[in-house]
C-alpha cells in the first residue's frame, strides 16, 4: 500500500496538519463562503494569511528562498486533502507559478518575489491560454516584443485561474511570432504594471472559490530581466514542469472521488429501502466496489508518477496517464455516489453533487483527456523495444 511503501514520516505528518486545518477550520465555514461567493469570501484571510501561515503556498519554494522545499509528492498529498474537503488550494500558484520561477528565474527576480509568495502576501497566476489559443497553445497570438531594456506585451489571456486574486502573473507569450512553440517566452509581470487589465469573472459550474479571468495586455512594459524563460527551448521546459501540475491536478480529482465515495457508502448503509439498508443489495454493493477499485487505481498511477518526478525521472507518459485516468475516473465515481443517493443525489442539500462539479471543471487544466491521449499515444510511439 501506498501508506506504508511511499509516504515519509514527514510526509504522513504534513497530511495530518493539512486534514486537521481542512477538519476544523475550513469545514465548518465551508458553505457560508461558498454562498459568499468568489468576490465576497474572506479569501485574503484564509488563502493568504491562514495558508501563507500553514506554510502551504512556499511548498514548492527552495528554502533558501523562504519555502519550504516541498516536492512532487508533497504537492499531491496536498490536494489529495484539498479535494475531499474541496479547499480552494491554490494550485497553479504553487506548482506552476512558484515553482517555475524557483527553477529557472534569474537571481534577482527569485530574491525579490520567493520569500514574498512564501509569506501568503500575495499569489501568483499563470497566464498561458488565450480565447483562440487553449490545447493548442503554440497558436498563442500574445505578444512581446523588446523596446530598449523593456519588453512590451499586447494580447488577451483567458481562464486564468485565481487572477481575481493574484498580485503577480507568470505570462507565456510570443517573442517570434513567426515560429510556433521556439518562440515562446515566459514573462514576470506585476498586477499593478499599466496596461494590464484582470478583466471579467467567469461563472462556473465548479471550483468556485478559485475563480477564473481574463487578463487583457495592452502595452504592458515589464523591464528587461523580467523575461524568465528565454525563447528556444522554453516551451519545452515548461511543458515538461507541467508533469507536476497533472499530478496536482488528479489528486485535487482523487480527493473528490474519495469524499464522494465515503459519502456513498455511509449513506447506503443508512437509507433503507424493501425493509433493510440500500447497502444490502448486490446492485449497490458492486457499484461501491467498483468505485473502490477505481480510486486505489488513481492513488496508485497519481503517486507513482510524483514520486518519479521527484526521482528526476521523465514522467511524461506517467502524469499524463495518471491525470487522463483520474479526471475520467472521478466523474464515473461522482455520479455514481449521485446515483446510490437517490432523489437526494440530485438535490443542492447534499454536497454529493457538487463533488461531481468541481471533478468535472478540473478535465480542462493541464491537458483535456483527448490531448492527454494524444500525449501518451507520442510517448508510446517513441519506444524503439
Ligand atoms: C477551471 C479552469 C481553470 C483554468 N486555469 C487556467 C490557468 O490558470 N492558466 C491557463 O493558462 N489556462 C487555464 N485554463 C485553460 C485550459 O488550459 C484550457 O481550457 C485547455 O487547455 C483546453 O483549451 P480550450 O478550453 O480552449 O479547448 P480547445 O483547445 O478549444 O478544445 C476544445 C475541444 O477539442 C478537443 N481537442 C482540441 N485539440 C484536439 C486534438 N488535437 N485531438 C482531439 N481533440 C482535441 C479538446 O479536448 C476539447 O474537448 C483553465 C481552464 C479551466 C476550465
Amino acid at each position: 500500500m501506498i501508506e506504508s511503501l511511499l509516504l515519509t514520516a514527514d510526509q504522513k505528518m504534513f497530511r495530518q496538519v493539512i486534514r486537521d486545518w481542512c477538519q476544523k477550520e475550513w469545514l465548518p465555514r465551508r458553505e457560508e463562503y461558498l454562498r459568499a461567493g468568489p468576490k465576497e469570501w474572506p479569501w485574503e484571510d484564509v488563502i493568504l494569511r491562514q495558508m501563507g501561515n500553514l506554510g502551504v503556498l512556499g511548498l514548492r519554494i527552495p528554502e533558501e528562498y523562504g519555502g519550504t522545499g516541498g516536492g512532487t509528492v508533497d504537492q499531491v498529498i496536498l490536494f489529495e486533502e484539498g479535494g475531499r474537503y474541496q479547499v480552494p488550494f491554490p494550485l497553479t500558484s504553487i506548482s506552476a507559478t512558484c515553482k517555475n520561477l524557483a527553477e529557472f528565474g534569474s537571481e534577482d527576480l527569485k530574491r525579490e518575489w520567493l520569500p514574498r509568495l512564501a509569506r501568503g502576501e500575495m499569489l501568483g497566476a499563470y497566464a498561458q491560454s488565450e480565447p483562440d489559443a487553449g490545447s493548442d497553445a503554440p497558436a498563442m497570438t500574445t505578444t512581446a516584443v523588446l523596446d530598449g531594456d523593456e519588453w512590451v506585451i499586447n494580447g488577451t489571456k483567458r481562464w486564468i485561474t485565481n487572477a481575481e486574486y493574484a498580485g503577480v502573473f507568470f505570462v507565456v507569450a510570443k517573442t517570434d511570432p513567426s515560429k510556433r512553440g521556439d518562440g515562446i517566452g515566459a514573462f514576470w509581470v506585476e498586477r499593478d504594471r499599466p496596461g494590464l487589465t484582470v478583466g471579467k469573472l467567469e461563472e462556473l459550474i465548479g471550483w468556485r472559490l478559485a475563480p477564473s479571468n481574463t487578463l487583457y495586455f495592452e502595452n504592458c512594459r515589464v523591464p528587461r530581466d523580467h523575461l524568465v524563460f528565454k525563447e528556444g527551448g522554453a516551451f519545452r521546459r515548461l511543458m515538461h514542469e507541467f508533469n507536476g501540475e497533472r499530478c496536482g491536478n488528479s489528486a485535487f480529482c482523487l480527493g473528490y472521488a474519495e469524499a464522494a465515495f465515503e459519502m456513498a457508502l455511509q449513506y447506503s448503509q443508512e437509507r433503507e429501502a424493501f425493509g433493510q439498508p440500500i447497502g444490502n443489495f448486490q446492485g449497490i454493493q458492486w457499484m461501491l466496489a467498483d468505485m473502490s477499485v477505481q480510486i486505489e487505481a488513481a492513488r496508485h498511477l497519481i503517486y507513482h508518477a510524483a514520486y518519479n518526478m521527484d526521482q528526476g525521472k521523465n514522467v511524461a507518459r506517467e502524469a499524463a496517464t495518471a491525470k487522463l485516468y483520474t479526471n475520467e475516473m472521478v466523474r464515473r465515481v461522482c455520479d455514481d455516489a449521485i446515483q446510490i443517493h437517490g432523489a437526494n443525489g440530485v438535490s443542492c442539500e447534499y454536497r454529493v453533487e457538487s463533488l461531481w462539479r468541481d471533478g468535472r471543471v478540473l478535465n480542462f487544466g493541464g491537458g483535456t483527456p483527448q490531448i492527454l491521449r494524444s500525449r501518451i499515444a507520442n510517448e508510446l510511439m517513441k519506444r524503439k523495444d
